[in-house]
């Protein structure tokens, strides 16, 4: 594969972008490749070279890079009729009925235009409304380039994690490890009447894709309700991901009292929304004195993305084919691991998926090749699975993975093989509706020489 055009390009971007990328994750070793163009379930890079994408743009992109004939059109007029107004339109009002038609926690939302955005206004809502200062996050879980949720630690002892955020952010923000049900309660019992909320993805979904185990999101609901705290699910990745329609707190059968989303919900262009109870959301100025405004909030084109997107969604059979394609990778991988790399365990649920390479053998089964099994939904309720203490149950477990591994090896290799994966252990993997059969043998061959 030649690289020169992108080699070029970035290094003209390193001279006036810093790092040569907007977001950080994008600067792959030893240097990006530059998109030209999308096609279908694929990219081509500047070098005119073609790979099978399973980053869909960190997750926004149900449909692959074509987008669904009403969606195309609702994009092109809207943009046509003069692309933003600072007014209200009706479209925002659509999406907004929409969302609050398939979300079992949403009755109202507001729309802002990242999922940063999102977290941020989450998080200083549920401050507001409950009038106090602390959250409760999960380590190794992911809400944004935000100065409340940027920490490292654990309990009292969180630290900003960059340079450049006061350390006096940290001290109202409490990381407890995700699925430990004792670190919860002992959080409430210590500081119960001075947590305004629990912040959690219902899937850790940027640290290697880790399951929450049984009973744990149905505990955090009970010591938020029991504590007069709010429980606000980000959905960035998994709203309409994972769940279908419902989300992920639909799969679950756990009902927070805000949501957030980003991705998806914004059919492809930059989209933020806070959902939940009304009586909650109407905090937000003006009806309430919570602050919370945004010049291109309810972007017409987004708007218009994201409502035909999700109308396309629940028209056609598009999560039973992203679903099944999901199975069908992970089964296979699965598989594939199980023959010839046991370390590695295949992870994910619903059109996501990860393999982490946990250095040690199985434990909990008998690590030994031959040993098949996905850390999924199901391995989640099934204690007595004989690979169930081998899956992930942490973002420590994740992190204490061999790492590296990922980017130095595997990615490289699958690059050269034409395939597109996230390009650090931590970041999930996604199948578009544009996926077919063929693209899912395609992988698991070009896994099988990979690995
Ligand atoms: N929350 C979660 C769970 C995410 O995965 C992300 C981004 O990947 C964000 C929040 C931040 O969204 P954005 O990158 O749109 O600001």
């Amino acid at each position: 594969m030649r690289h020169d055009e992108s080699r070029a390009l970035y290094d003209r971007a390193l001279s006036v972008i810093p790092g040569g990328v907007n977001s950080s994750v994008r600067a792959t070793r030893p240097y990006p490749f530059f998109i030209e163009r999308g096609d279908g379930a694929h990219v081509v890079d500047a070098d005119g070279n073609r790979y099978l994408d399973y980053v869909m743009g960190y997750g926004p992109l149900l449909y692959g890079h074509d987008m669904p004939e009403p969606v195309r059109a609702a994009v092109q007029s809207h943009a046509a009729d003069g692309p933003m107004y600072g007014a209200p339109t009706e479209v925002e009002v659509e999406l907004a009925e929409f969302v609050a038609r398939h979300v079992p926690s949403v009755e109202m939302t507001r729309f802002v235009n990242s999922g940063t955005e999102a977290t941020v206004s989450a998080v200083r809502l549920a401050r507001g409304y409950t009038g106090r200062d602390k959250i409760v996050v999960m380590q190794g879980g992911y809400h944004g380039a935000q100065e409340s949720t940027l920490v490292e630690g654990e309990y009292e002892h969180a630290e900003p994690s960059s340079p450049g955020i006061p350390s006096s952010f940290a001290e109202h923000t409490i990381p407890v490890p995700f699925n430990d049900v004792e670190a919860a309660e002992r959080v409430f019992e210590e500081h119960g009447d001075e947590i305004a909320a629990v912040l959690t993805e219902p899937i850790l979904a940027n640290t290697g894709i880790v399951m929450p185990v049984d009973g744990y999101h149905e505990r955090l609901r009970e010591l938020t309700e029991n504590h007069g705290a709010l429980l606000i699910f980000d959905e960035v990745i998994t709203g309409f991901r994972v769940g279908g329609l419902q989300c992920a707190q639909g799969k679950f059968g756990v009902t927070p009292d805000v949501t957030t989303f980003g991705k998806i919900v914004g059919g492809g262009f930059p989209v933020g929304a806070i959902g939940g109870k009304a009586e909650i959301l109407e905090e937000f100025t003006p009806a309430g004195d919570v602050f919370q405004s945004g010049t291109f909030s309810g972007h017409p084109v987004t708007m218009a993305a994201g409502y035909e997107n999700l109308k396309y969604a629940a028209e056609n059979d598009v999560y039973g084919h992203v679903n099944r394609l999901g199975e069908r990778l992970r089964e296979g991988i699965s598989d594939i691991v199980a023959d010839q790399a046991p370390a590695y365990t295949v992870v994910g649920t619903d059109s996501m998926f990860k393999t982490v390479f946990t250095r040690e053998g199985p434990a909990g089964g008998d690590g030994d090749a031959g040993d098949r099994h996905v850390c999924d939904a199901g391995c989640r309720q099934d204690e007595s699975c004989a690979r169930y203490d081998h899956c992930p149950k942490t973002g420590a477990d994740v992190a204490n993975a061999e790492t590296e591994r990922w980017e130095r090896l595997f990615w490289q290799e699958m690059k050269d093989r034409g395939i597109f994966l996230t390009a650090n252990q931590f970041e999930s993997q996604f199948v578009s509706y544009a996926h077919t059969d063929e693209d899912v043998e395609e992988t698991l061959e070009a896994y099988k020489e990979a690995l």
